[in-house]
């Protein structure tokens, strides 16, 4: 395979702290040699843990880069024991767009793993992390939201694995991040996922999903924030105590939590994100938009639990996920 052309213009191995950026050549029409310049922050001081904290997996997310910009604002060398490394805005291209995927290759990076070298930018970011940054790191954390499609309610998620004990060190770093919500994901489609690259690597990988409709909130960057924190203690690289506060434990049994829309048209959300559904419970119903006088699609609820995910947009078309239902444990 040929080298990822990806340099980092900032140490790795040098204590103290380091802004600089992860350049990715990019020979485009309006820059013959160019280069995407990924801002990357490398904060260390001795030997210690390595944490490695991403925002803007997604373009349109916002909590993330934000408690991570702040981050590399704040956090100081002699605060650390080890090494923590921040990258606000992983797919930096999508970032700046404002978009889920990339308008370089319309790549969307949590579905790129393990990347390609020689592939498209998205690709090429990929696999530096699969190959140079995943290989650092003890502990991952990669912020999520809903973007422009979705809204969430604020939690933080690690998942089912096969190996009982990578999963339940994954598990005790999701509670001490200690969101609002807590839950033990299974994934639809997990192939091509920056979380199954990590996990598969035996990292310690926690995600969330903080809120959605492409921004933020006052409540979800306050989440993002005390979250990270309490990552940062739980990983060992910062000393202090960390805030905890109750949270709703939940689980995802099967693909029963998810519900699609099978129509297009007008999204009626008939419960809120945190509501509780029983099963059969209508949760959200589809209008016509091209003529009056007729019923709307009903959605009911394949099972019971809280409403933590729904469609955003006013509008929805077929295939688009509807609403997402959590079982709280018990
Ligand atoms: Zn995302």
């Amino acid at each position: 395979m040929p080298e990822n052309p990806i340099t980092a213009t900032v140490p790795f191995e040098e204590d103290g702290i380091h802004h600089g950026f992860l350049r990715l050549p990019f020979s485009h029409d309006q820059s013959a040699w160019g280069a995407i310049m990924i801002p990357l922050c490398v904060i260390r001081n001795g030997d210690g843990p390595t944490v490695l904290l991403t925002g803007a997996n997604h373009g349109d997310e916002y909590e993330g880069p934000i408690a991570l910009q702040e981050l590399t604002v704040t956090l100081r060398p002699e605060d650390i024991t080890g090494r923590v490394i921040i990258v606000p805005a992983f797919n930096y291209p999508a970032f700046r767009a404002g978009t889920r995927t990339s308008p370089n290759d319309k790549g969307n990076l949590n579905r790129s793993f393990p990347g390609r070298p020689d592939g498209t930018p998205t690709e090429k970011i990929a696999d530096y992390f699969q190959n140079t940054m995943l290989p650092m790191a003890d502990m991952v954390l990669d912020f999520h939201s809903g973007g422009k499609t979705l809204d969430f309610i604020p939690f933080a998620c690690a998942h089912v694995q096969d190996d009982k004990t990578r999963e339940s060190a994954s598990f005790e770093a999701m509670r001490a991040f200690n969101a609002p919500y807590s839950v033990q994901l299974l994934e639809i489609d997990n192939l091509g996922m920056y979380d199954t690259a990590a996990e598969d690597m035996g990292k310690v990988f926690v995600s969330t999903e903080l809120g959605g409709g492409g921004s933020s909130t006052a409540r979800t960057n306050g989440v993002a924030r005390k979250g990270l924190r309490n990552f940062l203690i739980h990983a060992g690289v910062l000393d202090g105590e960390m805030q905890v506060d109750p949270t709703v434990e939940l689980r995802m049994p099967d693909d029963d939590c998810y519900t699609f829309s099978d129509t297009e048209g007008m999204h009626e959300p008939v419960v809120d994100l945190g509501d509780e559904v029983s099963l059969g419970d209508v949760i959200a119903r589809v209008w016509a938009v091209d003529r009056t006088g007729m019923a709307p699609r009903e959605y009911r609820a394949a099972r019971s639990g809280i409403l933590i995910s729904r469609h955003f947009p006013g509008l929805i078309k077929m295939g688009d996920c509807l609403a997402v239902v959590g079982v709280p444990e018990t």
